[in-house]
């Protein structure tokens, strides 16, 4: 039980909700030291609690990195005493912290590192990057870059080689596309790799040619494992750089914390040490790699020692991905007959990973995109829930979990697996989507309002950097499910739309519970860790367009403000 200031704590009227109950069960999340300093109070704007009985407040006190008082305005600073710090919200809104429940972090922070295509509006800006980019660097050395997506580019083709040809001559230049299954090159970087019209496809992958059989520089999936030996692995130096870099772009957009995915086990130590160090605040929830489950399964569960960097869970791989259709389908792809995806995973091969995970109290989290991948999961899940009755409150998940059989949607509230879905994934998909699996099967897509009707909690993420990372095109996407200028056909299922509220809690509470933190984090209440996120509008009123048009105000993370817009004004 932390002590809170006396005056607070005794104040009637005041929302007080639960102060002591400030614990985490998986997450080791303590009560930390009495709170000794001045109370910081949050007021000015309107407050969204997350909290069913008072979901609105006026004011929010923090006394360290805890929330010591929540309610009106006048009763929360009439308790709080001379030495208090009012910090106004002029108006913008705060709610509870936003997390990214499905994201990369080190990708996020690489991408920053290197040239950063995205938001790229055409081939011709594509080029003039790319020899921008080329101007600062060594002849010799590769140029790498990430995040183009063509859709929408007034050529209506995907850039090649002759492109970067003309802004990279000499070096190679390699630049992979947002989703990571496609990659285009110049010719230097296919000569280098030693690509040429007679080089065949490797399996799982193609390159590209044209007419006569030359390679157009595009190379696809397994075929960019041609190009691997070209981008040197970034060193320890670069990765620090990247994970700091990650935190600040991060904490800038909003969120306050993330689950990182399929992280590289070595890494663990590095971003507790940065946390440690208090140059990257996130607070950060490691799915590791399969490779590092036998050690964290025999260590258990493991944090920082300020508590911020926890990881207890391993990501796993059922199948691939919708746009190369690599996802696993229970019927053939509508717009390719002869195949029906990719099975990254066999039966036996999980069923091993699911007993050492069991055993380490590690929580599994699976990558399944295909609707045969995700009931092939639910029921390895189901076997392995049968098999251990003892084993409570598992809260596996499901990373994607974008095309389902309709009958699969009841089983997640039912097996207590958590899907684990990103929003800015089904308005990007949905203009492919209808091609790859035709009309009946998008009733399953992306069915968040299905999933929550039938008593799943959604984990929102946005599964940065193959995404922007954006919690506001994630709310959005969330809530209006159409493209960002607007658009909506059918196809896209318009009643799968979350309302606001279930959209707040996609980014809030819901990531808290599949971290096992709700006790801690996800609310604004009395007694959890002051983690606020402060947006410039109402997102919760404003008309649906309107809510890309706000902006992060100031990101508040266990009582520090470590992003605050207003101070750059
Ligand atoms: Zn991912």
């Amino acid at each position: 039980m932390m002590s809170l200031s006396p005056r607070l704590m005794l104040s009637a009227g005041l929302t007080l909700l639960a102060a002591a109950c400030a614990r985490d069960d998986g997450a080791h999340d303590d009560a930390g030291p009495a709170p000794a300093g001045a109370p910081v109070i949050f007021t000015g704007g309107p407050i969204y609690t997350g909290v069913v009985d008072a979901p609105m407040a006026e004011a929010v006190a923090v006394v360290d990195d805890r929330i010591a008082a929540v309610g009106s305005a006048g009763l929360v600073l009439g308790a709080a005493g001379d030495d208090a710090v009012v910090i106004d919200l002029g108006g913008a809104s705060l709610y509870p912290g936003f997390v990214d429940a499905h994201a990369h972090l080190l990708g996020i922070g690489m991408r920053e590192l290197t040239l950063n295509l995205e938001g790229v509006g055409s081939v011709a800006e594509l080029v003039e990057a790319v020899a921008a980019r080329r101007a600062g660097m060594d002849a010799g050395e590769t140029l790498y870059g990430r995040g183009w997506i063509e859709t929408g580019w007034p050529e209506g083709r995907m850039p090649n080689r002759t492109d970067l040809d003309a802004a990279s001559p000499d070096g190679p230049a390699v630049l992979i596309r947002a989703d990571g299954h496609a990659a285009v090159v110049n010719s230097a970087a296919l000569d280098a790799a030693g690509i040429n019209a007679a080089t065949p496809d490797p399996a799982g992958g193609r390159i590209e040619r044209d007419a006569q059989g030359a390679a157009t520089g595009v190379l696809i999936d397994k075929a960019m494992d041609l190009v691997g030996a070209l981008i040197d692995a970034p060193g320890p130096e670069q990765k620090r750089e990247a994970y700091v870099k990650a935190g600040e772009v991060y904490t800038a957009y909003g969120w306050t914390g993330l689950h990182n995915m399929s992280v590289d086990p070595d890494d663990v130590a590095l971003m507790e040490t940065l946390s440690d160090e208090g140059v990257l605040p996130l607070r950060i929830y490691n799915a590791i790699d399969r490779s590092g489950l036998a050690r964290l399964a025999e260590e258990g569960p493991r944090r920082s020692d300020n508590g911020r960097v926890v990881t207890r869970a391993v990501k796993l791989y059922a199948d691939g991905a919708l746009g190369s259709r690599g996802a696993a389908l229970s019927e053939p792809y509508s717009d390719r007959p002869e195949t029906r995806g990719l099975l990254l995973m066999q039966e036996d091969e999980a069923a091993a990973a699911f007993e050492e995970a069991l055993a380490g109290d590690i929580q599994v989290a699976t990558h399944a995109i295909g609707d045969r991948g995700n009931k092939l999961v639910l029921d390895w899940y189901e076997t392995v829930f049968a098999a251990h009755p003892d084993a409570a409150d598992l809260r596996w998940r499901v990373e994607h979990a974008q095309i389902l059989h309709t009958e699969d949607i009841p089983r997640f509230a039912e097996l207590g697996v958590i899907p684990s879905m990103q929003p800015s994934h089904a308005i990007g998909d949905l203009y492919f989507a209808p091609d790859r699996l035709g009309p009946d099967r998008l009733d399953g897509a992306y069915a968040w309002r299905s999933l929550i009707d039938a008593g799943a909690v959604i984990a929102g993420g946005s599964d940065a950097p193959v995404e922007r990372g954006d919690p506001l095109i994630e709310f959005y996407a969330a809530v209006a499910r159409r493209g960002l200028d607007g658009a909506q056909t059918p196809d896209w299922r318009p009643a799968e739309a979350a309302s606001r509220g279930e959209a707040l809690k996609m980014f809030t509470a819901w990531p808290a519970y599949a971290a096992f933190q709700e006790n801690a984090l996800g609310t604004v209440e009395v007694g959890k860790r002051a983690d606020f996120t402060v947006f410039s509008k109402d997102i919760m009123t404003i008309p649906e367009a309107d809510i890309l048009t706000a902006r992060p105000v100031m990101t508040v993370i266990g009582g520090d403000i470590v992003f605050d817009a207003r101070a750059e004004n």
